[in-house]
């Protein structure tokens, strides 16, 4: 669109130079006046006229006051001839000098050929316009197989400040791992005298937002040296073989500027299982992969470059990334826990105006699964809100407020509840939360609410006491409870049960399956894993799996599944009419205020 523009500029610039030229050429066309032939036969009738000068059909008259003006004649006609047609005397015509030039001189030229030229000349030059653009295309489509990483040296980010260790809240032992591959970097010579082999390759894996890309350019800001920056996806094109070469350029143009870092991003897009495949790309995802095999296996001991992957799905790779000589160092890093996460939020705390008193444990106490990038957006929010209400400082509550906002979406108050579907959505919380209270191994209560926040028609805020990094089964049974506590309420208070529910049923029903067929947690069927997870590569998720047992236990398994879902809601409604009183207290309060927090919920239950 912009080239399309900036032609039309270009074009129109042309046109008026070319016009202007014309005219500045065709001026003494009209300096001189126009006279009539009729009107210039008259003169030389009266004897006024001192000379003329023919040049084709046009005269030039000079009369006896110096004066000159210009005339047509009639073609065809010679001026003496035309003269006595006229009854112009012989005497008359003797008097006047008459001189003939041939008609022509570069300005008769142009001014005859102007008409023809000009538009040929507009379309000339639009046409060579065209040419060029494609030219373009052309150009542009022969640099397809080229990379098109980006080059940084870790001290040109957007903040215009060099990336490093210090802007890594948390992750000590990635780190710790990756301090080795920056002092390879720094000082190669060092570890080449003692024989020691570089590592060539580096995973990162970890979940979406820990931090891998950022951990990834600090080492080269650490080292200093440059570093090449290329996403998994960006190798697939629509044509075959443009991953294989842009992989090829891309290790050139580090090797070239060795010692160098070649950071591949999002590494499953390219480096899943081969031949798994189902969709059309596979080949050419194969062959990407292939060739980045080939060029790691291709540095020498002299090449200095160093091959840093990330990943959050380091299952679906392939084995053969994953051998030593290529990817052979792997570095874990794990959603922070609590001191990381307060460790996190005082980094992204820097440069926003928090109230002296703000107290980030507590943030980071209510935040456990937040991975860092959700505890950066988690501090933006509260920025945002903070600027929206016009005050200066963000407060604790603007943090905690976003909490919320960031789990479970905006709030939605415009979206009014009748009084009916008011009084459901708290009998429904309320079962969540008291059935969550009471139950010794669920999680406690931090809120309740009424108000609707994205999909949710109210909600309960559970969080465990400290990160759990294993589950057992009683707390999983005890979940089950609680998610089923809101359809136990319904059907016993109304005696009818809404859609509201369906979600719990939902999670409830895949936990219980995850805990017969992954966890190994029914007696009944074993110790054993259920099902071998397959993948549809295009689809990019799990897709239902192989089955690795028979039909005997597919109902086993649905039994069991039953069961366990069973029993769960048989507690919830056992924990319900024990603890009624407590609802009603709940309801009541949550239908007056409708939100009730983690102290003021105490107080209700004890
Ligand atoms: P990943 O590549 O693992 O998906 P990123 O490296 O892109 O995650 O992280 C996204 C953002 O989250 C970073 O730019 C940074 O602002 C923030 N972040 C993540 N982890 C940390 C951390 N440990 N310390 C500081 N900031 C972090
Ligand atoms: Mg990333
Ligand atoms: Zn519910």
């Amino acid at each position: 669109m912009r080239s399309i523009l900036k032609n039309f500029i270009v074009f129109f610039a042309a046109f008026l130079i070319i016009a202007g030229f014309l005219s500045a050429f065709s001026s003494p066309f009209n300096s001189v006046e126009d006279a009539s032939f009729g009107s210039v036969v008259e003169s030389i009738k009266k004897g006024d006229v001192q000379s003329v000068v023919v040049e084709g059909d046009v005269l030039s008259v000079t009369y006896a006051d110096a004066t000159e003006k210009k005339s047509h004649k009639e073609s065809g006609e010679s001026l003496a001839s035309l003269l006595g047609i006229y009854g112009v005397g012989v005497d008359d015509i003797a008097k006047v000098s008459i001189e003939s030039k041939e008609p022509g001189g570069v300005i008769l030229w142009i001014a005859t050929l102007a008409p023809f030229l000009i538009p040929l000349l507009l379309i000339g030059f639009f046409i060579w316009f065209m040419m060029r653009q494609v030219q373009g295309a052309n150009n542009r489509a022969m640099t397809f197989g080229q990379s098109t990483a980006r080059e940084h040296r870790g001290d040109t980010p957007k903040h215009g400040k060099k990336t490093t260790f210090a802007d890594v809240a948390g992750s000590t032992e990635a780190k710790q791992e990756l301090e080795e591959v920056v002092e390879f970097l720094r000082q190669p010579q060092k570890f080449a005298k003692l024989g020691a082999r570089i590592p060539r390759g580096v995973l990162l894996v970890g979940p979406p937002g820990t931090g891998k890309t950022l951990l990834a350019k600090a080492v080269s800001g650490e080292a200093g040296v440059p570093f090449f920056h290329m996403s998994g996806s960006e190798f697939v094109e629509m044509f075959v073989g443009v991953g294989a070469s842009r992989v090829r350029d891309l290790f050139q143009k580090a090797k070239k500027s060795s010692p160098a870092i070649v950071f591949i991003d999002e590494m499953d897009a390219v480096g899943r299982k081969r031949g798994s495949g189902l969709g059309g790309s596979h080949d050419e995802r194969e062959q990407t992969l292939n060739q980045i095999l080939v060029e790691m296996d291709g540095f020498d001991t002299g090449t200095n470059v160093i091959v840093m992957a990330a990943t959050n799905r380091p299952d679906v790779l392939d084995p053969a990334l994953l051998r030593p000589g290529r990817f052979d160092r792997r570095v874990t890093i794990d959603l922070p826990d609590i001191k990381e996460r307060e460790a996190i939020l005082k980094l992204h705390a820097i440069g926003k105006p928090l109230v002296k008193d703000a107290d980030l444990r507590a943030v980071a106490q209510r935040t456990p699964g937040f991975s860092g990038a959700d505890l950066y957006n988690l501090l933006n929010e509260a920025a945002i809100l903070t600027a929206r209400k016009n005050r200066t400082e963000l407060s604790q509550d603007d943090v905690l407020v976003s909490i919320e906002k960031v789990l479970l979406g905006p709030e939605r108050r415009s979206h009014v509840l009748s009084e009916k579907e008011k009084k459901i959505t708290a009998y429904h919380e309320a079962g969540h939360a008291v059935v969550s209270h009471v139950l010794p191994e669920a999680d406690p209560v931090h809120k309740v609410s009424v108000i609707s926040r994205g999909r949710a028609g109210g909600y309960t805020l559970k969080l465990p006491l400290e990160d759990k990094r294993f589950h057992s089964r009683s707390e999983f049974i005890a979940d089950l409870s609680v998610l089923l506590a809101g359809h136990a309420i319904e059907e016993k208070i109304f005696g009818d049960v809404t859609t509201g529910a369906s979600s719990d049923l939902r999670k409830a029903t895949q936990l219980a399956r995850a805990m017969v067929t992954e966890y190994g947690m029914s007696k009944k069927l074993g110790t054993r894993t259920f099902g071998d997870k397959e993948e549809l590569i295009f689809l990019g998720k799990e897709f239902g799996e192989q089955r690795d047992y028979g039909e005997t236990f597919a109902q086993l398994i649905d039994e069991e599944i039953s069961r366990l879902l069973h029993e769960a809601y048989e507690r919830a409604q056992k924990t319900i009419t024990e603890n009624m009183e407590r609802i009603e207290r709940v309801v009541d309060t949550l239908l007056k205020e409708e939100t009730i927090e983690r102290d003021a919920f105490d107080r209700l239950m004890a």
